[in-house]
């Protein structure tokens, strides 16, 4: 089962206003990796046996997603984590907003508030010293 963890953020914007957010990051036990692994596997050979059927372009996406399949797949067991979202509230518009994370986002993060577009600098909380 993958585990959800919500660690605290701290939002800042350029007039130093900070408001606390929740970061969500999903950790995968081996078992989670395997799985996850296997079916992005499955999915880029099944990409490859469906464009056999595509003349003259098969010559180069069969292969590729044979090689793509085992490459995603490794990158995809190796991850431990990725992370969510964040969600908080706004210190410029006072807004409650949520901004999809990139899989491996780390912290300190640039960002931008997506209700009024004011820069925004995510970092841990002075207080959180034990990530
Ligand atoms: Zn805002």
């Amino acid at each position: 089962m993958p585990n959800i963890e919500n660690t605290p953020a701290s939002i800042k914007n350029n007039d130093g206003k900070t408001t606390v957010g929740q970061m969500q990051t999903t950790w995968f036990d081996q078992g989670d990796r395997l799985k996850r692994a296997l079916q992005r596997l499955g999915f880029f050979w099944l990409l490859a046996a469906i464009t056999i059927f595509i003349p003259i372009a098969h010559f180069v996406l069969v292969p590729g997603f044979l090689i793509a399949g085992p490459v995603v797949s490794y990158i995809t067991y190796q991850m431990c984590w990725v992370r969510d979202h964040l969600s908080g509230t706004c210190p410029t518009c006072d807004e409650k907003m949520m901004i999809k994370l990139e899989n491996k986002d780390t912290l300190p993060k640039w960002t931008y508030c997506p209700a009024c577009n004011a820069p925004l600098h995510i970092t841990q909380p002075d207080n959180h010293l034990d990530n």
